[in-house]
């Protein structure tokens, strides 16, 4: 193994950065909307319903004014998706077709890389090798059977890059332990196992049909296994690992995104082979969860990417009331929430199976219907509606639902259907209804009031800052914006500003300008490595000051922060001053005070 540099040349850094436009990388992930001369959306760091998220395309930069979360294009997705500087690089390289020349190919482990890095070389390898087997070798017999068996076409084992791994304890621990990857590191990869007996390594997915499953950018993160005999468990998924968070993945995003976007519509099913069957049918906007309820994380993810959710999963009770669930998580995210309909006791892979493509497009995906008509139907099933009983708690139950509609005009949509339906009368309707939701509010204001402190502790506005601050702060936005003025405030008060935090940015600041550099935030903020500093910096680049800076405007900064020490230092006497007992001592400080305050300009 020959060892690389692990530093990319700071010219090639800059290029990249260059090279890579902060909207349309941010865009990947984030539904951006012009306003003006910035572009706003859902910050994809906290959960919110009404954007806070905002990215200069004139700066390159994107600041967050609900979380503070700020930087350039290499901070974004180094924060979004957990990545290292240099991995940050390498994706964008790759993005704007820029080669990183010395740069070590994926598949070789060095000394120097993280164990993320490196778990997600090793699922690359890996995923190669069962797809490998799969496709080309005797050993996959066995898994192109089954894969026949099930009607997948060549299309969806490429697309999917479905595998194969072979009945042998040692396929993978082989390939891994030649290529140099540490096996103990790959146990935590949960890639292999790890014998009490002797200590020695084996495969972990063995005689199993293999499904990568790839985190947001495409890597894979992690696999599914099926079984094609009897053993048990018929899923094997990867344990969760330092690369592998169920409750954040969402199986096909990678594949999906263009098109969910596109039509700002995402399917949403309950595991992956939900999401390979309805690919093939031509439903080619799904994503899945991996054997887990939907997380709010999740809801997250998706609501940044769409503004309408089908959601498609079994029509057995379990999966109805998952469905059910599931929405309670998306609408309260800001999705639209809609449930394809299924006839009882298939799920989608059975669905297309049984009636084909055309019919999953439109029987199923295509007569989705709203949560609230859903629920409807489902407290419909097995009551006899003619019987005066089981009607009467239709209604009863139908009107509960009613009454948890955020909308009024929704709420009056379905009371006008019911009233229709069973000939009432609509006020008695919205009388019942409304009496129903008082008591269901009264039962749940204890537990929404500690919810909603919650919620406020992390949204805190930013206090009110003092004068001193508040200068300091806008004389380093118009220093980043004009050598000049970082000149003549270098020049006149140096590093003395007042905020430890600011000192920091200042010095860097005249440093950035002393290397001959033009003023650009996104560029100087590439060098401040701190992550505070990034985050304040970014966020005084951001700020909206008058582009002209008077004259006046700038004396009053510097003065501001000059005369902060001095006040400080005269509070201090005055109060030395109260307690002095000696009438001569108290003079002679009242005398420096006076001095000091005439010092001040
Ligand atoms: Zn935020």
């Amino acid at each position: 193994m020959t060892r690389m540099s692990n530093r990319i040349p700071d010219e090639k850094v800059e290029l990249i950065r260059r090279s890579s436009d902060i909207v349309e990388v941010i865009s990947d992930h984030v539904q951006l909307k012009k306003q003006g001369r910035q572009y706003t959306g859902l910050c994809p760091f906290h959960g919110e319903n009404t954007p806070s998220f905002s990215v200069s395309p004139d700066k390159q930069l994107y600041h967050c004014f609900g979380c503070g979360a700020g930087g350039n294009v290499f901070s974004f997705l180094m924060e979004l998706e957990g990545l290292s500087f240099i991995e940050s690089v390498k994706q964008l390289a790759e993005r704007a077709n820029i080669e990183l020349p010395d740069f070590r190919s994926n598949e070789t482990v060095s000394s120097s890389d993280s164990p993320q890095e490196t778990m997600r070389s090793a699922h690359e390898l890996a995923a190669k090798l069962y797809h490998h087997v799969l496709t080309l070798t005797e050993q996959g017999g066995q898994g192109r059977d089954y894969i026949s068996e099930r009607g997948f076409s060549r299309e969806q084992i490429e697309q999917f890059q479905i595998g194969f791994a072979p009945d042998r304890w040692d396929a993978l621990t082989t390939i891994l332990s030649k290529r140099g990857f540490s096996l103990d590191v790959m146990v935590a990869a949960s890639l292999l196992g790890k014998r009490d007996s002797d200590g020695g390594h084996y495969d972990r997915f063995r005689n199993r049909l293999m499904f990568p499953i790839w985190d947001g950018q495409g890597n894979v993160i992690a696999f599914g296994g099926r079984t094609i005999t009897d053993e048990k468990p018929k899923y094997l998924n990867s344990s969760e690992s330092p690369v592998f968070h169920k409750s954040k993945t969402l199986y096909g995003l990678h594949l999906a995104r263009p098109l969910i976007r596109k039509e700002a519509t995402a399917v949403l099913f309950e595991g992956y082979v939900d999401v390979i069957a309805a690919w093939g049918a031509g439903v080619k906007n799904g994503v899945a969860t991996l054997g887990t309820a939907l997380t709010e994380e999740q809801a997250r993810v998706i609501r940044r990417n769409a503004e309408t959710v089908i959601l498609c999963y079994d029509s057995d009770k379990a999966g109805i009331e998952a469905a059910f669930r599931s929405a309670g998580i998306l609408e309260p995210a800001g999705c639209t929430v809609k449930v394809a309909q299924m006839p009882e006791g298939l799920d989608p892979d059975d669905y297309i199976r049984t009636y084909g493509a055309a019919r999953f497009v439109s029987d199923v995906i295509g007569a989705s219907l709203t949560v609230m008509a859903f629920k409807m139907r489902y407290l419909r099933k097995g009551k006899n509606l003619q019987n005066e009983a089981e009607r009467m708690r239709y209604i009863e139950d139908v009107l509960a639902e009613i009454s948890t509609l955020n909308r009024a005009v929704e709420r009056d949509h379905y009371l006008r259907q019911l009233a229709d339906e069973f000939s009432l009368s609509l006020d008695a309707l919205k009388q019942e209804q409304f009496q129903i939701f008082r008591a269901q509010r009264n039962k749940l204001k204890h537990s929404s009031e500690q919810k909603r402190t919650q919620v406020r502790k992390s949204f805190e506005p930013k206090k009110l800052l003092p004068a001193y601050q508040n200068a300091e702060r806008l004389l380093l936005a118009h220093m980043m914006r004009d050598v000049e003025i970082a000149d003549r405030v270098q020049g006149r008060i140096g590093g003395a500003f007042n905020v430890d935090d600011h000192q920091a940015i200042a010095a860097y600041l005249f440093a950035y300008y002393g290397e001959g550099h033009l003023p650009n935030p996104s560029q100087f903020i590439q060098g401040l490595q701190d992550e505070k500093l990034v985050r304040i910096a970014t966020e005084l680049a951001m700020l909206s000051i008058n582009e002209e800076c008077e004259e006046q405007e700038l004396l009053d900064y510097m003065r501001q922060i000059e005369n902060y020490p001095k006040r400080v230092e005269i509070k201090q006497k005055e109060l030395e001053m109260k307690h002095e007992q000696d009438p001569v001592e108290a003079a002679k400080i009242l005398m420096k005070i006076n001095r000091m305050k005439q010092e001040l300009h």
